[in-house]
Order: structure tokens, then sequence, then C-alpha cells
């Protein structure tokens, strides 16, 4: 039998401020309790004096924890932030380290049924429910945007179409013959598709599309707006990072207006970008605790991303805080396509090389609708005289080494040694055309 969409869970999400900041201490115990058996957190505890979640009496206690951040991820690599026994590890995440080491999450049973909820409990703030048909475009396998919302999305009793990411024409076929009524991709791929309707033979008179959940990769009110005219529908924000599951994390409501934290799962605090101490009003860094999965504990954690509080009560009554669109990155962290990569990595790759030169410059830009990224390089000026199937050899052998370790077909281009501009002081080694939202 199919859920009745009880996932508006109107005691959870209407609670009182006090009663939601009491709840959030007793999860915060549970969930140091379970931090304290991972090797890196019980060092980091203990060196605050902190050897017995009991100890933590309230928000002041909690302050006094240090941040986490994606290195403390990747020095743990693989097993060190792990808190349970591997025989209770259901399942495995990864996403992109700083360098080659990625950094990887492990959820038991619990902790995917409390993921899975809280996503059920998002798309139906969205207004989402079982009559829907859901077409889930986002990447399913190690990225969480497509198996955390998959499971999210039939808990809340819709028809979940798992197309994953890609293949236009099919999904374009699939959302005519199923008459999909919601889509979740992201933002640059909706507008790519936009453009294939009519291409690929169809009209969107075939369609019988309503909403959109779009993510995973910073956009402007703008686009948000472009989307919606386009198809003529609602799109709605969702926001989410693999350190705190993957989607769910915070989502827009019916209102549009800044997407809701669910607080009963994560503890928000927006800090500071240089002195770091936690602020309520103004935009800052957002700092994240998450309170659900205790097989990968992780305690403010810095997000990098930038934002702020939206001030007053959301009109729908939920009293979960609302954070306004991510304005931004505080590290060098490209988003292209929805796809996270570092200039280090990149960087790591090419220069392993032995037949790349010194320089190399990073450019992103748009073509149509969709990310482009190209990596230019120069090369030992002996392979300009050499045969250009050589040439071509090592572009591919550049391009397939870039494409199976950051997961994005990259253009590459080569150049001659000292050809490529160098900077005064600091090298520029990443120029992004595109437009910043
Ligand atoms: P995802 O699969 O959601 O991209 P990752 O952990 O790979 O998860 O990347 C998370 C990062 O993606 C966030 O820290 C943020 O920079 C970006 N991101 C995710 N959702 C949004 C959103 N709605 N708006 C802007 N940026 C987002
Ligand atoms: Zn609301």
């Amino acid at each position: 039998m199919k859920h009745n969409c009880s996932f508006r869970d109107k005691k959870i999400e209407t609670m009182s401020r006090e009663e939601l900041e009491s709840l959030q201490i007793i999860k915060l115990r549970e969930i140091v309790a379970s931090a304290l058996k991972t090797d890196f957190y019980k060092e980091r505890l203990n060196s605050i004096g902190l050897s017995d979640a009991k100890d933590i009496k309230g928000f002041e206690d909690f302050r006094k924890i240090p941040f986490t951040t994606k290195d403390d991820l990747r020095n743990a690599f693989p097993y060190g932030m792990l808190s349970v026994d591997k025989k209770d590890v259901v399942r495995m995440h990864a996403s992109s380290g700083t360098t080659g080491t990625p950094t990887v999450i492990y959820f038991s049973q619990d902790d995917l049924d409390a993921w899975t909820e809280i996503v059920a409990r998002s798309v139906v703030c969205t207004g989402c429910s079982n009559s829907d048909v859901f077409q889930n475009m986002m990447t399913y396998g190690l990225f969480t945007g497509g198996l955390g919302v998959h499971y999210g999305a039939e808990k809340s009793g819709m028809m979940v179409i798992p197309t994953s990411s890609g293949n236009t024409m099919r999904q374009l076929k699939l959302m005519k013959d199923f008459q999909t009524t919601v889509v979740h991709a992201t933002p640059s791929y909706l507008l790519h598709m936009f453009h294939q309707v009519e291409a690929e033979g169809f009209s969107l008179s075939d369609f019988n599309l309503k909403k959109a959940l779009i993510g995973a990769e910073p956009h402007s009110e703008d686009t948000r707006k472009k989307i919606e005219a386009l198809y003529g529908i609602d799109a709605y924000n969702s926001y989410g990072l693999s350190e705190m599951n993957g989607p769910g994390v915070a989502f827009e409501c019916e209102y549009k207006d800044g997407m809701h934290v669910w607080e009963d799962g994560y503890i928000a605090e927006i800090v500071d970008r240089y002195t770091l101490n936690p602020i309520d009003e103004g935009e800052g860094e957002l700092v994240l605790t998450n309170l659900i999965r205790h097989a990968t504990p992780i305690l403010r954690y810095r997000t990098r991303d930038l934002t702020e509080f939206v001030s007053g009560d959301c009109a729908c009554g939920r009293t979960h805080r609302r954070i306004k669109r991510i304005k931004g990155r505080t590290d060098d962290m490209l988003i292209i396509n929805g796809v996270n990569v570092f200039p280090s990595q990149i960087e790591e790759i090419i220069m392993k090389l032995p037949e790349i030169g010194n320089n190399y410059l990073i450019e992103v830009s748009k073509q149509g609708d969709l990310d482009k990224l190209t990596v230019k390089t120069e090369v030992n000026n002996q392979i300009f005289t050499d045969d250009t199937r050589d040439l071509n050899k090592l572009k591919g052998k550049i391009k397939e080494t870039l494409k199976a370790t950051i997961f994005i077909n990259p253009e590459v281009s080569l150049h001659e040694t000292g050809s490529l501009p160098v900077t005064q002081g600091k090298a520029v080694r990443v120029i992004d055309h595109r437009d910043s939202n």
C-alpha cells in the first residue's frame, strides 16, 4: 500500500524554538557519544577536556567543540571517523577531497532510515504527494544526489523514475511516456534540457511537468525564475552536502523564501568568515553538525558555503530556521555542472605527467547552458616537433586521466613552453568566465 504522505510531520516541523533546541541538545549528546568512539574525535574532544557526552549541558559547551574541516576528513581516510563496527555499515558515499584522497562517509541502516525520512519530509515540503511521478535526474553512484533523494522520494509515496543524469533524449521520452510531474536536477541541466526539447522532436505540451527540485550548484534567483518561466513550473531550491548526508539538509517550502534547515537533524551555525565567531545576522560561513548519522559523526563542519539566516517567521508555519541561497564559497572549489572539483586535484594529475611543463591554466566557461572545463597546459617543446599523432596521444592521455579522477570530461589544449601568461606575484591558475550570481 502507498504511504499517505504522513511526512508532513507537523509536530516536528512546527515545534517551538525552545522544544527544538532541547531536542537538539539531547541528540547532540547522543552524537557526541558516537563521536567519542572514533579515533579522530576521541583525540580531538579529549584535547578540550571532553571525554563524556553527558558533560554537554547546552550550546555553550557545544561551541567549545573545535571545527571539523574537509582536511580532517581526508586525513582520517579511510576509517578514522568510523564509530561503529564495519559489519554495521550498509552504505558508503564519497565526494572529492582537496587532492586525490576522497572524503568518505558511512551509514548504518538506522542512519539511512533517518536520512530517508528527512528527505521525504523535504519533498513533501515543496508540495509533492503520492500522486506525483518523480524523475530523478541526479547522478546515482558515489555522489549522494541520486540515491539520497531516491529513497526519500519513494518513502513519500511518489512513483520514482531513477533515470540518473545525462541522456537527454531518454529523459524527455520518459517524461512524456510516464507523464512525469516532478524532476530533480541541477539548474544548469534543466536549462540545457529545455533547448533540446524541440531538437529531439518533442513539444512542451507532451509533458505534464509541475515542479522541479533544483540544487547541487550555486544559482541565482533569476535562474530559478527562468526555469520556472520556460517550463511553466515551480522550482524549489534544495541544499545539501555529502558530509551532512547529502540532499535534505535545507529545502524551500511552498513560499520559496529561504531554505528551512531541518533543525531536528542538523545544528546550523553561521560564523564570521574571518573571526569564525558565530553570528546571528549577516552573511558568513555555514557550519553544520549532523545529528542523525552515527556511523560517521561530523561535528561543527565548516562547509565553506556563504549564506545568512532569513529573519522572521515563515508564512508556512514551520519553525525551522531558513538560510538564504548560497552566495559563494570561501575556498577555491569549483562546481562544474554540479560536480565539485578542486584546482589542486587537476594540478596533481597533470604535474605527474613527464611531458608537462611548468605552467597551466584552468578555464571554466559556459557552453550553451552547461559548464565547460578547459585545461591549458604547457608541454616540453620537443613534443611539437614530434609526429602530431604523439600530440593527440598526449592530449588523449591527459583527458582520460583527468576524467577518471574528477569525473568531468575536460577540453585539453597543449601550449609551447613559456606561451601561457605569467602573472606577477601569486599565480592565477583559474579563470572562471561564468557569471557570478
Ligand atoms: P552535491 O551532490 O549536493 O553537490 P557534494 O557534497 O558533492 O553534494 O557538494 C556539496 C556542495 O555543493 C555544497 O557544499 C555547496 O557548495 C554546493 N551546493 C549544493 N546544493 C547547493 C544549492 N542548492 N545551492 C548552491 N550550492 C549548492
Ligand atoms: Zn516555510
